[in-house]
């Protein structure tokens, strides 16, 4: 099927395009600019602003189900006497309800792909396709003792054999949750598995961990794997010394990297996961961007789980990122909204190793997003104002229409996959059951 989106301005977002036109054949975008040659009988889209769909690089989906549940205490007394016990009790239904909501979630606020982490990923990726996005989605691996080893990389194999050539729209990754809940020979195993199914599914399949999440991080490494990181100069350098850190890396948070982190992720060429408003939230601190960048370090945007953040809303994200560095380090160029915009789309895309997304250009996959800019507070509607306005001013709720994979799944706000009062049901049912 063909479809044509036409857009007052498109924001590819290298360039902006005025008064131009996408067209989409099939999954793919195969034309874009002021004339264009339009194919028969195609579906049309019009908005004003048309952006990349936008990438979320780190969230736990599913964890919708503890929003609003256990905020404002400590992270780690959150995740060991509150979060944890639900946990435990959890069954497949109540992953694929959370799942469900997050990725309608993230579908009305023009996020077209997410990387999650977390358990019965099979249900999460189920949950994805239903609604229409895509998934980047990795096993959480806990390896503590030999069992919860092997049990952590029995799962991964029984995803990625379920889950990783079957639809387009699902990849698999894999999930050493942190330094400090896995031992340095799991972090070795997770790093050749995932040189396996790479060879096996034919793309380039991450390692997704949390690095670097709090301050308190290095002690709780010390406590739990009796690991001294300061002797290494840091997580991200321990990580680089044992030969895990490597070009297919995708870090979470690296809220505190020293000297040697910074220089360590840029010679590995990692990438990095920034979760602004979570990292604020958890009061971990604020990631020194504008030096991650200078480094040429890939740095990607993430909302974390919506337990700790609380929405899954990118666009948000990106306002964050662009306005903590701007205060962080006084300096008002430190993260421009330019820059912010490409974290949100083409910096996601390259940190989730997905050539072909991100950026709208001939030959990519078709996810585009079109919003809606007739509301004062995204006023006026000048070419050089365009970008300024999608980070500083627009609200995820100004996204009017969303293609994935060259499918319409919003149109006019209307998810067009789900039905959005089933969804609920199913979403407060679980919620009874769990707590
Ligand atoms: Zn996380």
């Amino acid at each position: 099927m063909s479809i044509v989106v036409s857009g007052k301005y498109i924001v590819t977002p290298y360039k902006i395009i005025k008064g131009g036109k996408v067209v989409i054949d099939d999954n793919r975008i195969v034309e874009v600019g002021k004339r264009v040659s339009e194919p028969q009988g195609a579906e049309r889209l019009e908005g004003d602003v048309v952006i990349p769909g936008l990438i979320n690089a780190h969230t736990h989906l599913a964890m919708t189900l503890f929003r609003g549940f256990a905020d404002d205490v400590p992270l780690e007394v959150r995740l060991k006497d509150h979060i944890r016990p639900v946990e435990a009790m959890l069954k497949p239904e109540h992953v694929y309800a959370g799942a469900l909501v997050g990725a309608l979630e993230s579908l009305y606020a023009g996020v077209t792909t997410v990387a999650s982490m977390y358990f019965y990923m099979d249900q999460e990726a189920q949950a994805i396709v239903d609604v229409g996005i895509r998934g980047e989605l990795s096993q959480g691996m806990i390896g503590i003792t030999e069992e919860s080893r092997k049990e952590a990389k029995r799962k991964t194999e029984e995803f990625v054999r379920l889950r990783g050539n079957k639809d387009p729209r699902i990849r698999v990754a894999v999930g050493p949750h942190a330094p400090y809940t896995v031992n340095k020979d799991m972090l070795l195993e997770a790093k050749e598995m995932a040189e396996e199914y790479s060879e096996r599914l034919g793309y380039p399949v991450m390692i997704h961990i949390h690095v670097a999440e709090s301050p308190r991080e290095p002690e709780e490494i010390k406590k739990a794997r009796n690991v001294d990181v300061y002797k290494y100069g840091g997580v991200a350098s321990y990580l680089y010394d044992i030969g895990f850190l490597h070009e297919r890396v995708l870090a979470a948070h690296v809220v505190r990297p020293t000297r040697r982190d910074l220089s360590v992720l840029k010679r590995s060429n990692a990438k990095v996961a920034h979760n602004p408003q979570s990292n604020l939230k958890l009061a971990s601190g604020i990631a020194p961007i504008k030096e991650m960048l200078n480094y040429g370090i890939t740095v990607a945007l993430g909302t974390d789980g919506a337990g700790s953040n609380n929405n899954l809303d990118v666009l948000l994200e990106a306002r964050f990122a662009a306005l903590l560095a701007k205060g962080r380090d006084l300096d008002p160029e430190a993260v421009p909204a330019k820059e912010a915009l490409k974290m949100a789309t083409v910096y996601g895309a390259k940190a989730l190793g997905r050539e072909g997304l991100g950026e709208i250009k001939p030959g990519n996959l078709a996810d585009l997003v079109v919003l809606d800019f007739s509301s004062p507070h995204v006023r006026p509607l000048e070419e050089d104002r365009i970008i300024s306005h999608i980070i500083y001013a627009a609200k995820s709720s100004d996204v009017k229409h969303v293609i994935v994979n060259g499918e319409i799944v919003l149109e006019d706000r209307k998810p067009t996959k789900v039905n959005v009062e089933k969804v609920k049901e199913k979403f407060e049912k679980a919620i009874r059951d769990l707590f």
